[in-house]
């Protein structure tokens, strides 16, 4: 019976699962372990990482791996740089399942920036800014002392943190309501986002639109060369099935 790795921490890869185990294929959901309480997939689960592609390309073989996905995050770019070189150094075949990044409406202004980095840098004295770039980005954000922010997370950051921040830890699905009272409550003015594209997340961005509030959107990292790319988790299947 064909044994499939799945890549994961998505609503994709845990759709994947759901849908090879339901297929009949034994399948192993990977989570890399960060997440105080993750949500499961259905099948077999295992977390932490491998060790890099050494320990990954090991594992593979011990696990008699036959095919694997990368569900992971679209900014997961180290396990998926690691996923990259295993396959093209064992030949075990690789394909990436991404959602599709976010796109703008006809009077969205994004500032797209290519980095977390960037994004900070574009921050100015006296912004009030709604957060969601992931609680160990905040260090990037720490410097900026005449900055206010609301950082939402799913599990507190630690520290350095900025001077001026009000934690929320919540996780997804969000509602444009929802956003739209956080954003009044705390008179934000500017989103700091990733491009992680996907419907659970997305309610920020129509609620900013509603209010008027500054954009900065974070491009995805590129990824590796050369590899099988699908959106959609039923081609995902398919392929994995073989
Ligand atoms: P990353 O920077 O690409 O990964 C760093 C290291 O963590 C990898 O080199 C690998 O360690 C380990 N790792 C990552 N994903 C793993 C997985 N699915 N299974 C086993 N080990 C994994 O990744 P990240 O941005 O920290 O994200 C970690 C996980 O959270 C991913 O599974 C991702 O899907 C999920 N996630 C990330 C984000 C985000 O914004 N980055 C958002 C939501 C969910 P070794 O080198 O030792 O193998």
């Amino acid at each position: 019976m064909r044994r499939v790795l799945i890549l994961g921490g998505t609503a994709e890869a845990r759709a994947l699962a759901a849908e090879l185990v339901e297929r009949g294929l034994q399948v192993v959901s990977s989570l890399a372990g960060r997440v105080t309480s993750p949500r499961l997939p259905v099948g077999e689960v295992r977390e932490g990482g491998f060790g890099g592609p050494d320990g990954l390309a090991a594992w593979l073989e011990a696990e008699r791996i036959d095919a694997v996905v990368d569900a992971t995050h679209p900014f997961a770019a180290r396990m998926t740089a690691s996923a990259a070189e295993v396959a093209r150094r064992t030949g075990v075949p690789l394909l990436i399942l991404r959602r599709p990044g976010w796109s703008q409406a006809p009077d969205d202004v994004w500032d797209r920036v290519s980095s977390l980095e960037a994004a900070a840098g574009r921050l100015l004295p006296g912004d009030r800014v709604f957060l969601t770039t992931g609680r160990r980005s905040l260090p990037l954000f720490a410097v900026l002392e005449s900055v206010w922010f609301l950082a939402r997370s799913v599990d507190p950051p630690e520290p350095p943190v900025p001077a001026h921040v009000l934690v929320v830890l919540d996780r997804g699905p969000y509602t444009v309501e929802g956003e739209l009272a956080l954003i009044r409550e705390h008179r934000l003015t500017v989103l700091v986002t990733k491009d992680s594209g996907g419907s659970m997340t997305t309610a920020k961005l129509a609620a900013a639109r509603r209010a008027g509030l500054r954009v900065i959107m974070v491009d995805r990292p590129p990824l590796p060369s050369g590899l099988g790319l699908t959106q959609s988790v039923a081609d995902a299947a398919d392929w994995a099935q073989g």
